[in-house]
């Protein structure tokens, strides 16, 4: 089963990384905040969870079902 993302607005610092490492999966809004496009599930487990620990400012939150993953 694939995981989804949610991408913390409060905490996202505009870094850029995610959109770079995986721009079919994130992409910049009108205010230079990151957001998923569809939670980020064209992505596979592996690649979704490295680019989540990736983020300088661990904004990223990866879920399988309803309960996130821990990314420690
Ligand atoms: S890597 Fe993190 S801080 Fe950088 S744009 Fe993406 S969500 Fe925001």
């Amino acid at each position: 089963m694939s995981l989804r993302a949610e991408v913390d607005r409060d905490a996202c610092m505009s870094s850029g990384k995610c959109v770079a490492d995986a721009p079919q999966a994130f992409e910049f809004d009108d205010d230079e905040i990151a957001r998923t496009v569809g939670g980020a599930r064209s992505l596979d487990r592996g690649r979704l969870i490295a680019v989540a620990r990736n983020c300088p400012a661990e904004a990223i939150a990866v879920f399988d079902d309803d309960d996130a993953i821990d990314l420690d």
